[in-house]
């Protein structure tokens, strides 16, 4: 009996997965898992949880749990239902890391895979659920595929126990082998049941020449001749990063601005720079000029043989070519006109924006204007934005990049898969026929790897292993993944955790191999039950584990959420986009450059390096009740303050949880640590980074003048370097130890301390 508004019913009745609620909870009733393909935007996510509540799998005990690997989506998906289902959030919830609104009558429980995985532990056999949706499986983010793996194990146990449990995985793709044609995984293979999305054709258009370098630049002349030359219907650009993000809007804007009463306050602000407001008096002044007609000549249609591809993924044919087009002939005057003095409507769309500036995507565009969004890759599968027409289509992806060899983590931007590039191209055709402007020739789509690697195969893995352990999985290798990592990184990830006390050492004896051998099935240590407590990965786990010693607690909690959060400085160094900006720019990297110095304080406090300048920070910024205005006054990234103070309340609880007698709690007005608590701080961190061990290159080992000032490491041959920012880059200490090393213009530390020589 679900009360549903008749808009809401009948936005529903035009979701392709409606037509397949009878056909997706018979196949649940009669199977213990069930997979459901569909494509982005056919309505898994919003319908699948109501179809399940409708057949009572939350009218006893049992709730219904979806997992989502993000936190974004975990929020925005149970807004959705909730309203959906004109229930109170009370009853349609949601939790992620931080933060959640689940009470005692929640019935559906939208949450991220981690939150799940947590819940795991406490509670191996999930029983306060009736009913688990994995969504968005086709990601392949880490944890979904360890939750796989253990549901696969669960769901039966739950069903020999007569408390059956079911479990439905959701992709967007049609590869799901790796979990059907999976012995290890499912005896029986999961039913797959395929969601036909109503997918309107989608016509492809590559570019002839790839352009190798400035593509955000591409981007921007593309989205402009479609605005000047095409008919009404939304732009959505894929490009890589926030950054590259907010350059193409801020070039979109001032290239179409807004007429005053249309704008928002993003717009105004963005305006009120001289040089916006030059450009939108310019640019009002030019109206009545009719601009001059292009070309679009530059595409070629979609060459035959990666048609079938296509019309798989669900998008359609590319018969009519570019004949609707070609503008620069007549027929294009029977097509609706497109009217160049209609402002564009920009908004930006990544992860790290703040909820309320996502949301925006979803409501209408003020009258009169056309909708462009500028966005990284969630607008590939999580989110789906009504009313898209034109996609443009960089074909790039920032990805992490991991050496396991080295444990060099880079941010490259490569070429995207294939079925990435065919997931991007559909987002155009959600309510009408579309079309996507690729900025790469078709050559180059034909190099691009067809589908996407799984992540575990991509990222060191001892946060995982331990969680693993903890669950008393001691044969990690044996265990069923629907990808198994490496044995290399499962090998460095047992022994990292070995080095940190978290699982017992093996016996030593025999060969290197039959050592290996034993290792990759240590079992866990009261120490690494205590550190797999902790929401941090293992290193930092182990900080907060030994922060007990000398009223070291409060600060190893501050120091771990802070260098466990992402870039607390804002990026100060980047290029300016006009004048303004950047005698701006150069007044407020000078007065951070004074910040960081009186943080990093002086004498024995000096020798914490980085970690002490983040302590100072954290505390300075609670002090100033963490307000938005203290953190850009001090160039500190205002998201990322918000976040350390919620892990530091969370990492106070988890710790008062594991040793209650401490009694640690968040202390707005922490004084700045003792010389005596600085030097136990450095033996804490220390101890979780012991093998980010550098040394200074000797005099007589300098093989190359730009090898001066570098630092050794054990494993590579090159050298490693202290950034200008770093609180140590005029002290330069015989040995020091790192959070990471980042390759940018050099090899990079991160997060520099100087540890004592004995
Ligand atoms: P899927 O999970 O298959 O990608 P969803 O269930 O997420 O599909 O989306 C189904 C439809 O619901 C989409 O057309 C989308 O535009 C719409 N929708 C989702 N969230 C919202 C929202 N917050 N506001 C308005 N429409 C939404
Ligand atoms: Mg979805």
């Amino acid at each position: 009996p679900v009360d549903r508004s008749p808009e809401i019913q009948e936005a529903r009745l035009k979701l392709p997965v409606l037509a397949e609620e009878q056909v997706i909870m018979e196949a649940v009733r009669e199977n213990p898992c069930v997979v459901i393909c569909g494509e982005t935007g056919s309505g898994k996510t919003t319908q699948v949880p109501q179809f399940l509540y409708e057949a009572g799998y939350a009218s006893g005990s049992g709730i219904i749990g979806i997992t989502e690997p993000r936190r974004v989506a975990a929020v925005s998906m149970s807004h959705r239902v909730a309203k959906e289902m004109n229930l109170p959030t009370q009853v349609v919830s949601y939790q992620i890391r931080y933060e959640g609104n689940v009470t005692s009558d929640t019935k559906i429980k939208f949450m991220t895979d981690g939150v799940l995985l947590k819940e795991i532990q406490k509670d191996f056999l999930l029983q306060r659920y009736s009913a688990i949706i994995i969504d968005e499986a086709h990601e392949r983010s880490v944890y979904t595929d360890i939750l796989i793996g253990l549901l696969s194990r669960i769901v039966p146990l739950r069903n020999k126990k007569g408390m059956p449990m079911k479990l439905l995985i959701m992709s967007a793709t049609l590869r799901v082998e790796d979990f059907t044609d999976n012995q290890k995984l499912f005896r029986t293979p999961p039913p797959v049941i395929k969601v036909d999305a109503r997918q309107f054709p989608v016509t492809i258009h590559f570019n002839k020449r790839t352009p190798l370098e400035d593509y955000t630049g591409e981007a921007f002349h593309k989205t402009c001749k479609i605005h000047r030359m095409l008919p009404p219907g939304g732009i959505l650009v894929f490009l890589t990063g926030q950054a590259e993000v907010h350059t193409l809007c801020r070039k979109l804007r001032n290239a179409f601005p807004f007429r005053k009463g249309n704008r928002t306050a993003a717009e105004d602000e963005e305006l009120e720079t001289s040089e916006g407001m030059r450009k939108f008096k310019k640019a009002k002044q030019k109206k009545t000029v009719s601009l001059p007609r292009i070309n679009l000549d530059n595409y070629s249609a979609l060459p035959v043989d990666e048609g079938d591809e296509d019309r798989e993924a669900g998008i359609g044919d590319e018969e009519d070519g570019d004949s609707d087009l070609d503008l620069g002939d007549d027929t294009a005057d029977t097509e609706e006109k497109a009217d160049p003095s209609i402002p564009l409507y920009v908004l930006p769309l990544y992860s790290l924006l703040a909820p309320e500036q996502q949301a925006k995507v979803f409501r209408p565009s003020p009258p009169g204007t056309r909708l462009c969004v500028v966005a990284t890759n969630v607008a590939e599968t999580s989110l789906t934005i009504p009313g898209i027409k034109y996609v443009v289509d960089c074909g790039r992806v920032k990805k992490r990049f991991y050496d396991r060899v080295t444990g060099v983590s880079s941010f490259k931007v490569t070429w995207t898969s294939q079925a990435s590039a065919n997931q991007r191209a559909g987002r155009a055709g959600r309510t009408e026929p579309g079309h996507c402007y690729r900025l790469y020739s078709s050559a180059v789509f034909g190099d691009f790897s067809l589908f996407s690697e799984a992540e575990i195969t991509r990222r060191p893995v001892e946060d995982l292993v331990l969680q693993m352990k903890d669950l008393n999985i001691e044969k990690v290798v044996n265990f069923p993944f629907p990808t198994t990592p490496s044995a290399e990184a499962l090998v460095a990830a047992e022994q990292l955790l070995i080095s940190l006390g978290a699982l017992k050492e093996p016996p030593r004896a025999g060969s290197v191999k039959e050592m290996q051998r034993a290792s990759l099935s240590s079992p866990i240590t009261p120490l690494g039950r205590a550190m797999a407590s902790f929401p941090v990965s293992p290193r930092y786990a182990k900080m907060l584990a030994l922060g007990k010693q000398q009223d070291c607690l409060p600060y190893a909690i501050a120091v771990v959420a802070a260098m466990t959060v992402r870039e607390i400085f804002e990026d100060l160094d980047r290029p300016a986009q006009n004048d303004n900006e950047s005698t701006k720019l150069i007044q407020r990297r000078a007065r951070l450059t004074q910040m960081r110095r009186l943080w990093a304080g002086q004498g024995a406090s000096l020798m914490l390096g980085d970690l002490m300048v983040m302590l100072g920070a954290v505390g300075a910024c609670e002090f100033a009740r963490c307000t938005p205005k203290f953190c850009e006054d001090n160039g500190l990234r205002y998201k990322a303050m918000v976040e350390i103070r919620r892990l530091r309340g969370q990492l106070t609880n988890a710790v008062n949880s594991v040793c209650p007698e401490e009694g640690v709690f968040v202390d707005p007005k922490m004084n700045p640590p003792t010389e005596h608590q600085v030097v136990c701080l450095r033996q804490i961190v220390l101890a979780g980074l012991g093998d980010h061990l550098a040394r200074r290159v000797q005099a007589e080992d300098i093989l190359d003048p730009k090898w001066k000032n570098g630092y050794k490491t054990p494993l590579m041959d090159d050298p490693v370097f202290i950034h200008p920012n770093s609180a140590l880059f005029k002290t330069l200490p015989e040995f020091v130890v790192y959070q990471e090393i980042m390759e940018t213009s050099k090899m990079y530390m991160r997060g520099v301390s100087a540890v004592e020589a004995e």
